[in-house]
């Protein structure tokens, strides 16, 4: 196989910041069509902008990738065939590269001073007239005369004036045509030696051997500058496919507003990564129009361009959560069981909860099946009442006692004595009872509730907040069961003690 038909893609993330949600699924997508037709997938690190570099953003986008299970094959850390894979590494041949356009004509050291260039934008602006370099220092005279003055220049490739529309062949968009005297003589090398992001990524792309890029939307207008340089350079260029963009419920640009955006935040929140990765493949691919649940695998047999939309993807929060949910309940007990233990240990530690027993995987393992139908998140607390975090759901297990409200029993509607008499006759039953299993419970509560002549109902919702301080919690024999004897008696006498006549 030759070099050109091997499959090699590459996630060139520059490091300004945490990666964005948004910019994952770049990297998702690259990884799946890498991982699909058993080709290469490249993590670059697009550092030659340094004015915007953020501290430790390289470490965050290899953490995000990290935790999404998407191993790149070649890039930092890993090592391989065609690196540095850091463009800050990698100086010379992008200097050579456009040392190179200089000598054949199609570039050219420009000494014009950032003032210049912003009376020149100014200048444009009162004319009505798009702001671009006008070219001045394409002449030779002028731009020698300017560097006798002492300047140093940045390099620019020489747009041609006019000619054929540029076409884009888009594997998803199709052909998209561009004017190139839309174009202007952009900058290649600036003047502290680094290139601009279209230099070192063309070269790049081109002796890393890469076979498509893959790249969000919001990349389409620097690609006939791309093109243009490939043909400059003698380069094949690579395919192409623009990603569409990603969108808000509001069908704004997802931001902020729309709740968390970097990656790593969906981790804190309680999000799992298989669901992420479901979740994030469907923004702007699709299997078919009904299929939302699909495992790595599948996506990797299944993933192809030809399904990726040309129209932009919404992110919504509420079915990611609905998904982290369906992936929650789909877990093996011991699993989930080992998860909660994890953000409950981390929870009453921070907290400083006195707790008993302990949140150990060994005690969860007996809650799981009381909870796992209702965990959507693998957070201790959430803002949402729809979606209660894990403490909100184990809580109550492992608290001496729970808390009450204020009143405790305030939608049981019985009198107040009614509340104690049936109280203290539930204790004295319990009390009496030696196997305290679900069905040894139910055996017991049930004629209790008959011979005090109370509504089920009624009866049921006392003791369930008597003995879990709320009106929503797990059955209710269930959850009696697992706080075992000892504990429930201890909170129904507590309880008791709050009833008011
Ligand atoms: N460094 C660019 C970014 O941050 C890469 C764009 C591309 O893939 O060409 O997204």
């Amino acid at each position: 196989m030759t070099q050109e038909q091997e499959i090699r893609v590459r996630y060139a993330p520059s490091p300004t910041g945490e990666p964005h949600v948004g910019n994952i699924r770049t990297a998702l997508f690259n990884w799946l069509f890498a991982r699909h037709a058993g080709g290469k997938f490249i993590l670059r690190i697009e550092d030659t902008d340094q004015m915007r570099e953020a501290a430790g953003a390289t470490e965050a986008i290899i953490e995000s990738l990290r935790w999404l299970g998407l191993q790149w094959d070649e890039g930092p850390e890993v090592g391989g065939p065609y690196g540095p894979y850091i463009q800050s590494q990698r100086l010379p041949l992008y200097q050579e590269a456009a040392q190179h356009l200089i000598d054949v004509g199609n570039a050219y050291t420009c000494y014009c001073t950032p003032e210049e260039l912003e009376a020149m934008r100014k200048a444009q602006q009162q004319r009505r007239e798009p702001p671009r370099y006008d070219r001045r220092c394409r002449d030779p005279q002028y731009r020698e005369r300017l560097a006798k003055e002492g300047r140093t220049g940045v390099v620019r490739f020489k747009t041609p004036l006019e000619g054929e529309p540029i076409v884009v062949h888009d594997l998803v968009r199709e052909d998209v045509s561009f004017d190139p005297a839309t174009l202007d003589d952009f900058v290649l090398l600036k003047s502290d030696g680094f290139p601009t992001y279209h230099l070192a990524n063309v070269v790049d792309d081109h002796f890393m051997g890469i076979s498509h890029v893959m790249r969000a939307e919001e990349w389409l207008p620097s690609t006939p500058r791309h093109l243009l340089l490939y043909h400059a350079l003698g380069y094949e260029p690579p395919k192409f496919a623009h990603l569409p963009m990603i969108l808000g419920p509001d069908r704004s640009k997802l931001s902020k507003r729309h709740g968390a955006t970097a990656t790593l935040d969906y981790r804190d929140l309680g999000f799992l990564p298989e669901a992420m990765v479901n979740f994030l493949a469907l923004l702007g691919w699709s299997l078919d129009d009904k299929t939302d649940i699909i495992s790595r695998e599948e996506l990797v047999r299944h993933f192809s361009l030809e399904r990726v939309s040309k129209s932009p993807a919404i992110f919504n929060m509420e079915k990611l959560t609905w998904m982290n949910g369906v992936y929650i309940r789909q877990m093996p007990g011991e699993e989930l069981a080992a998860r909660l233990a994890e953000v409950l240990e981390e929870h009453v530690a921070k907290k400083g909860i006195a707790v008993e027993p302990l949140p150990t995987a060994e005690a969860l393992l007996l809650i799981v099946p009381l909870v796992q139908e209702r965990v959507h998140l693998l957070a201790a607390e959430s803002q949402n009442p729809k979606t209660p975090g894990v403490w909100d759901l184990c809580g109550l297990f492992l608290v001496g006692l729970p808390e009450y409200g204020d009143p405790p029993f305030k939608n049981v509607k019985l009198p107040g004595e009614e509340k104690a008499r049936a109280l203290e006759e539930a204790i004295a039953v319990l009390e009496g009872l030696e196997d305290f299993s679900h069905a040894a419970l139910e055996g017991v509560l049930r004629p209790l509730v008959e011979r005090l002549g109370l509504r089920t109902r009624e009866a049921f919702m006392l003791i369930r907040v008597a003995v879990t301080g709320t009106e929503v919690s797990p059955p209710l024999f269930e959850t009696m069961a697992v706080l075992g004897k000892e504990r429930v008696l201890r909170r129904l006498r507590y309880a008791a003690g709050l009833v008011e006549n």
